[in-house]
């Protein structure tokens, strides 16, 4: 049976709204995937360190029958294709960043993979895209996403016009 899943995109390297189109391409070309649509691309300030340029975020929303293990596995994979390389600065800058967001209503908490994101309630360039794709979404543990929407302004983050994509 395939599972609803969000997948946030950040990139702040090498053409960043690029790469997020390549990385839709990509994710959409992965087997078990279906890729149903993506949000606008959002322009944010960097967390963390504040030396490096400002990223582009976005959302896709995908259907996937692979386990989550896999899913990690595939989506890390497209970000060593697109040129990632891990550094030890934490938030440093990148060109692809690809993290599960919510998958299905599962809850996961294994070394290798938190779901629902740890950090994602905080986080507007994550929060906004999402309710584009679902305004209703409800969290795994009962949180409407509506709510979390309340408690996290929209700040630093600006919606680039026309830009969101859907796909058959
Ligand atoms: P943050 O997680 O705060 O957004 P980051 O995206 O920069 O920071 P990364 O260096 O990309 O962090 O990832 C570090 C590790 O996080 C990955 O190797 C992966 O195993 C783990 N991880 C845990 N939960 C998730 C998730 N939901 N999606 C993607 N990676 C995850
Ligand atoms: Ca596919
Ligand atoms: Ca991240
Ligand atoms: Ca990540």
């Amino acid at each position: 049976m395939s599972e609803r899943c969000f997948v946030g995109l950040g990139s702040n390297q090498a053409d960043p709204a690029a790469q997020i189109e390549r990385a839709c391409e990509a994710i959409s070309r992965l087997p078990q995937v279906m890729l149903r649509a993506r949000s606008s691309l959002y322009s944010s300030a960097p967390l963390g360190p504040q030396d490096q340029p400002s990223y582009i975020n976005a959302v896709a929303m995908i259907d996937t029958r692979l386990q989550p293990e896999a899913l990690l596995d595939a989506l890390q994979a497209i970000e060593q294709q697109q040129g990632r390389l891990r550094k030890a600065e934490r938030w440093g800058p990148r060109t692809l960043d690809l993290d599960i967001l919510l998958l299905g209503n599962r809850v996961i908490d294994t070394p290798r993979l938190q779901v629902p994101h740890y950090h994602m309630h905080a986080r507007p360039f994550v929060l906004y895209p999402l309710a584009e794709l679902n305004a209703q979404l409800v969290m795994p543990d009962g949180t409407p996403l509506s709510d979390l929407l309340l408690a996290c302004p929209a700040e630093g983050i600006e919606p680039i016009a026309d830009s969101a994509q859907t796909y058959c």
